[in-house]
Formats: structure tokens, sequence, C-alpha cells
């Protein structure tokens, strides 16, 4: 079979390139590009056929097929040789059953998608896969790239870093300073990259790196480059794999600059087109209050959008005030009848901090997306019978300060509500036996 896909302008130019030219924006209309397949060969596969070559080859051994990426390739990027692909087994993430935060909320079917179990810690090395097999592709090819590079809020840098240093080519990366963890900035130093640390935020850093990406010779890895959505896109193919393909009611993902919002919804509609799934679910994309430029264009049915400064979040990841994808995400969330909220600091501190009590250790995104959960529960827009998924987007081992600071006691602030410390004691047998009897109630000594 050809399989065969291509960028076309998403805006609705007749503007259309192939994969391995170094293009970002339609040079018509400057218009984000999308990722095209050819769905008519694609369509000569049916359904059935589709799902049984994609459990068969789900984490099994076959490179790279057994990455949950690479596994479905065909929908993804065909036009990459297997030899160029550079793959660390992305995808096949945990669906955490979070049966006993779900009992507290009155769900029954609440399940955590834990993205953040990957090779760098979050979601981004779905994209990051691709992206970086394409620049192999097009070296290969004669292409002449001398650098990969990307501006980030932390993540995506570590990704980019990790898989181009597995590829061989060097990488350029542009931090806000101080505005991502230790453990983040750590990654692509570790890496071997070229890692500038500049006085601004992500906005900043990503003005920069788009002044450079008009040299052909440094590629750009951010979400602007479509590839990397068409593996992001991966995620719901997954999801729904992993009910044995049954589509769920709600899905909830934290938002900042809207590349993955948007690679949600293109992965179903991917397998709408295709007969692989015959509904869609509804999705819920969930700000942090201090970079909330969606929520605001959502208040006005959309109809407006205005870039803002992104205040200081503990949302790190997603402290964005002028999203890239913008034009695409509205267009998701209207396709998916979708909805935008938001959670303040502490909502996203506690709701993160209540779910590490029912076994999971969340990132402060992740807290994000869990805080609109509970809202969205109490206006009773979830009902008990749905079922729901919260994409976690990152490893919370990533943000241990984040962690640290909520079970920290703060004398000028009121005790967490989900605070715990450890205790200091004596190493005494008496003493130990008679701080656990204070916990637990008495028992036996
Ligand atoms: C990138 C990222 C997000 C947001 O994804 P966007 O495509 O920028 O909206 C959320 N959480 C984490 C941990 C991320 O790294």
């Amino acid at each position: 079979m050809n399989y065969d896909a291509h960028f076309q302008c998403s805006e609705g130019c007749a503007e259309s390139y192939p994969l391995t030219e170094i293009v970002y924006r339609c040079k018509k209309c400057d218009g984000l590009l999308e990722v095209r397949h050819d769905m008519g060969v694609l369509k000569q596969r049916s359904p059935d056929d589709w799902k049984c070559l994609f459990e068969k080859r789900y984490r099994r051994t076959g490179y790279p097929y057994g990455s949950g990426v690479w596994g479905k390739k065909e929908l993804v990027c065909p036009n990459i040789d297997n030899e160029n692909i550079v793959s660390m087994y992305e995808g096949g993430t945990n669906l955490f059953w979070a049966e006993r935060f779900g009992a507290q909320l009155g769900l029954a079917d609440l399940w955590i998608k834990q993205c953040g179990n990957s090779h760098t810690g979050s979601f981004k090395d779905l994209g990051m896969t691709v992206l970086i097999s394409m620049v192999k592709q097009i070296i290969a090819d004669g292409g002449d790239i001398r650098a990969v590079m990307c501006a980030s809020t932390g993540d995506t840098s570590a990704a980019l870093a990790a898989y181009a240093s597995a590829a061989g080519i060097p990488a350029i990366i542009l931090l806000p300073k101080a505005k991502v963890t230790r453990e983040q900035l750590i990654q692509p130093i570790a890496n071997g990259a070229l890692t500038l640390s500049l006085e601004t935020d992500f906005d900043g850093c990503m003005e920069i790196v788009q002044r450079l990406a008009a040299r052909k010779d440094f590629y750009l890895a951010n979400s602007i480059n479509s590839i990397r959505i068409e593996g992001q896109k991966t995620i719901s193919i997954e999801i729904v794999q992993q009910f044995d393909w049954d589509v769920p009611d709600w899905i909830i993902i934290p938002g900042g600059n809207l590349g993955n919002v948007s690679a949600l919804g293109l992965g179903f509609l991917m397998m709408l087109e295709l007969g692989i799934i015959n509904k869609l679910p509804r999705i819920a994309c969930a700000q942090a209050a201090r970079a909330n430029p969606l929520y605001r264009s959502y208040k006005t049915g959309f109809t407006e959008f205005r870039a803002i400064t992104a205040q200081p979040t503990q949302a790190t990841a997603i402290q964005i005030g002028n999203p890239v994808s913008i034009h695409r995400a509205i267009r998701t969330l209207k396709r998916f009848d979708g909805i935008v909220d938001q959670a303040s600091e502490e909502e996203l501190a506690d709701a993160a901090a209540r779910a590490d009590r029912t076994g999971l250790f969340n990132c402060p995104h992740t807290g994000v997306a869990l805080a609109v959960l509970l809202k969205m529960v109490e206006r009773k827009q979830i009902r008990p019978g749905d079922r729901v998924i919260v994409i976690s987007t990152a490893n919370g081992l990533k943000f241990p300060d984040f962690k640290g600071a909520y079970h920290h006691l703060d004398p000028d602030k009121p005790v967490p509500l989900y605070y715990n410390a450890p205790m200091e004691l004596a190493a005494d047998y008496e003493v130990v036996t008679g701080e656990i009897a204070r916990h637990l109630g008495n028992f036996a000594r």
C-alpha cells in the first residue's frame, strides 16, 4: 500500500508542501500548516483490520512498531524509512483506574492517562520521536540541517535534547530563566544540548526562536511545527485501544500552547473517518487562572481572543500567554462540544495533593486538570456514569519543589488541606510506637 502525507495550509489555502520541506507556515497566508494524510489509501484497510494491526504491534518487540507512536506509523508519518526512526518506545503508558479518587467524587469510571511515565517524563516524547525521525530522514536525503532547536517551558526541551542526542544531531534550547524546574533544566544539560537561559518568559523565547527559524539549517521543534502534532495525536488512539476501542465520554487535558488539545482532537477525527470509532468524546481544556487566554476567549463564545502576559504559576509548563495553536484549539473545542475552565493556584495544588493521597504523584499541570474535573463534577456537567479520562501530562518527580512547598508549613498561610510532613523523632522504640499509636489509635506494643 502506498501511504502518503503532506503539509497543507490549515486556514484553507490550497498551498501544500512535502513533509521533508523545511517550512512551518503557509507561504501565502502565514497560517499554520497541518499534516494531511491520503485518507483514500488508509480507508482501503477495514476498521477491524486496523484494530487488529495495532493490537498485534502494541508493546511488542518488532522495531519500531512496539512504540505506542510507531505502532500507528501509517496514521502518523508513513513517509519516514524505518532505518531513520529514532524511537525510545514512547507511549504505551498506563491508564490508571482512579478507583479511590473516583469513589470520593461519585465516579466509578475515572481514569488517569499516565503520560509522564515516559523516557523524559512528559507526553512531549510522543511528538518528538516523530520530529527527530523526520530530521534524520531529511538529513539522509541530503538536506542541510545543522541543528534542531526549540523554545520551551521545560518538557519540550527535555524531549528534544534526548531524542537529538540519541540521533547524534546538535540541539539548541531556549529556556526562560528561573521559570523551569531544576530537574527540567538538568535534562538538556545532561544530554549535551546548547542550553540558553534567557531573561524573559516563554513567549519571549518563542519570539527569538521563530526569528532563528528563518535560517533553513536550524530546524524548529516547537509545536508550531505540525510534525510533532502527528505523534501527539496517538494519545487518542491509544486511549481508545486501552478501552478495547470504546470511546470515553469526557477527556480533560491541561492546555498552554494548545498544540496538544488540537492533537487530541485530530486523533479522534482520524479514527472517526476511518470507521475505527463511531462517536466523539467531549473535551475539556484546563488552564491555570494565571495563564488563561483560551479561557478568556471561551467566555466570549470564542468570538474574541487576546494574547495576555502570563503570570507566574506553579503550572510552569503552561505559563503561556500567546498560544501558537490558538486557532486550531478553538476549532477542536467547537467540533468536540468542548469546554474550557481554569484553576487557581490553591485549587490546582489541593487537587494534585488530594489525588496523590489515592496513589498518584501528580505534576501541577495534572493538578490543573484535576481541579477542573472537581468543578465539572460539582456543577453536574460530568455525571456519575460518565467515563472520564484525565490526561496526566508529566511525571510528578520533575516538580519536587511544587510538592515540597505544599507539604511545608508556612506560618503566614493556612495549613493546606492535604498537608503531610515527615516527623523527626529520637531513635527510640518507645517514642516511635508512641507516635504510631497517636496516628493509628492504640495498638498492642
Ligand atoms: C506541554 C505541556 C502541556 C501543555 O501542552 P500544550 O500543547 O502546550 O498545550 C501541559 N503539561 C505539560 C507537563 C507539558 O509539558
